[in-house]
């Protein structure tokens, strides 16, 4: 789960990481009045969305009077904000957070995450703050320094001024960067972080080091115990297909192909990407409905598949073991029966109950095209999908 800019940097704060004034908005008055009540003469109007990127996109802007801050904010409120972390279609910019300008003398990378190979969080910092990480470490590797943390004694106070001083970082900066590294793990740590990103983390003409900009995101098996995080949660920025599938504690993730799957069983939905995609063809959605899934939770599945628009072809891909065969027809009918089937319809069962299954689809008068197995039901859908 990701959470916005303003609110990670009230999160920070917590953890003594420093961050500058700011105020989030809804209107373009409330950003002229947040400008009025922070005072000072310079401010920065960002625009709030769950994707990093903005301020090459037109989401950042610097203001020097309040006319600019309500020009800016009328053009970024309500705008669709396009970054590369959002896609061709961008995303609409329904919040703001008003900032107090800020006056770097440097920009830094700094970052926090799980290190898959250690098994460890790991902290990584580079010289290169304010561009995109993914391309330091592409061209200048060498310019991303990481530190390994061991969780019986968290990042030590030696680690945090190593790590400031190989990102060239020099006199009471050091000191400075060290707080809030310091903080920036602990933040990781207690809130279940799986990433926290500052990116830049600036030094100021005075030394002092802040937070400019501030990404996080949780592991959603921890937020039973982050109700503050859970608060923070924006469904406007989710993808309302995985909101809906969320209801029904479904294993839903929307992709960019036009083939709709139904299967049961993380590995086996995996398996049934790469076939298709083995195919010629490209998948929907990822979808997963479970073992013991009810009958409720097969519709309330087949459903959102039906209901997006992209979807050319759906298979429908069941390995009868905990889940039965029947229940997934069951499903599946009630489902078309209330949305209307538009669209081929590719079903491969096997296991329990499979026969009863396989009776239900062709009493229910829905317009199907069976297939004997997987390479026949992924064959049977790319060429449906191309309208063949
Ligand atoms: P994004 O990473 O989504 O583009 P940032 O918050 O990093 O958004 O802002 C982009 C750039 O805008 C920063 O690298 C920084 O140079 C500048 N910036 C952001 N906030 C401020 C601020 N409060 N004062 C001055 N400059 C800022
Ligand atoms: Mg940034």
């Amino acid at each position: 789960m990701n959470i916005h800019e303003y609110q990670a940097k009230e999160v920070l704060r917590e953890f003594n990481v420093k961050t500058l004034k700011g105020i989030a908005c809804d209107t373009v008055d409330e950003a002229v009045s947040a400008a009025d009540k922070m005072g000072g003469s310079l401010w920065v109007v960002k625009a709030q969305i769950h994707a990093g990127g903005r301020g090459k996109g037109g989401g950042v802007k610097i203001a020097k009077s309040k006319e600019e801050v309500k020009e800016h904010a009328s053009n970024i409120l309500g705008m669709q904000l396009v970054t590369h972390q959002t896609g061709p279609e961008g995303k609409k910019v329904n919040k703001l957070f008003v900032e107090e300008g800020c006056d770097i003398k440097k920009e830094y990378y700094v970052a926090c995450l799980v290190d898959r190979a250690t098994g460890r969080a790991t902290m990584m910092a580079s010289s290169e703050g304010g561009m995109d990480i993914e391309e330091v470490a592409d061209k200048t590797p060498e310019k991303i320094h990481t530190v390994d943390i061991f969780p019986e004694t968290g990042l030590a106070p030696f680690q945090a001024r190593q790590l400031a001083f190989k990102i060239g970082m020099r006199g009471k900066a050091i000191n400075a960067a060290v707080k809030s590294f310091i903080g920036l793990y602990n933040t990781f740590v207690a809130k279940d972080a799986a990433m926290v990103e500052i990116n830049p983390l600036v030094e100021t003409n005075d030394g002092d080091v802040i937070a400019l900009d501030a990404k996080m995101n949780f592991d959603s098996n921890a937020l039973y115990r982050q109700p503050q995080i859970v608060e923070y949660r924006d469904l406007t920025e989710e993808d309302p297909a995985e909101v809906e599938a969320s209801k029904y504690d479904l294993a839903f993730i929307k992709l960019d192909g036009n083939i709709g799957c139904l299967v049961n069983g993380a590995g086996l939905a995996m398996s049934t990407m790469d076939v298709i995609k083995l195919h010629g063809g490209e998948p929907a959605n990822f979808l997963d409905v479970g073992g013991g899934a009810t009958k409720e939770k097969v519709t309330a599945a087949f459903k959102i598949i039906l209901e997006d628009p992209s979807v050319k072809a759906i298979l429908v891909n069941i390995f009868g073991g905990i889940m039965k065969c029947d229940i997934i027809a069951e499903g599946v009918i009630a489902a078309s029966k209330e949305l209307g089937l538009k669209v081929p319809l590719v079903v491969r069962l096997e296991g329990t109950n499979v026969e009863k299954g396989k009776e239900l689809l062709a009493n229910s008068g829905l317009d199907i095209v069976p297939a004997n197995d997987l390479t026949d039901a992924a064959e049977k859908a790319v060429s449906a999908a191309k309208g063949a």
